[in-house]
């Protein structure tokens, strides 16, 4: 699998609700590196593009109007199978289905609202990493 940068969000319920700590710690744990990591309050056009994909879905006026309600934390995590190892920590999209101890079963309140946000796949990454970091904002990190 290798090394693998991925995007990760804290969405704007995380941080009104005071997880960031908790779920920048649970990353750590896992092996995880931030190696990036601003916090911002997107723009309708920011949060439009990052979600381009939806743009055909019902929810997709709904998800930009609480993506662009509060800050956001944006990081990018690297790690073996960061991809794969985000995904798992954060649980189902539905905080209803996610498995017990995940981010989203322990801090979620419902299927917009929950809490964060990781890239699901190498190219999605690329692609996500990209829209909110430059180059120069992103670190080396060696864990000791
Ligand atoms: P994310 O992309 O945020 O990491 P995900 O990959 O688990 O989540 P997607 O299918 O990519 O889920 O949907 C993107 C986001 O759109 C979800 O995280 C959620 O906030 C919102 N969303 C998805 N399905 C619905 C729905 N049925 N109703 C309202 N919001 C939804
Ligand atoms: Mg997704």
């Amino acid at each position: 699998m290798g090394l693998q940068r991925t995007l990760s969000i804290i969405k704007p319920d995380g941080v009104k609700k005071g997880v960031v700590g908790e779920i920048v710690k649970r990353f750590e744990n896992a092996g995880l590196s931030v190696i990036a990591m601003k916090m911002k309050t997107l723009s309708r056009n920011e949060a439009e593009g990052f979600y381009a994909v939806h743009r055909e879905r019902p929810f997709f006026g709904e998800l930009v109007e609480f993506m662009t309600s509060g800050p956001v934390v944006l990081m990018i995590l690297e790690g073996e199978g960061a991809i794969a190892k985000n995904r798992e920590l954060m649980g189902a999209t539905n905080p209803a289905d996610a498995a017990p101890g995940t981010i989203r079963a322990d801090f979620a309140t419902d299927i917009g609202e929950n809490t964060v946000h990781g890239s699901d796949a190498i190219d999605t990454a690329a692609f996500e990493t990209s829209w909110f970091f430059a180059g120069i904002e992103i670190n080396t990190v060696e864990r000791i």
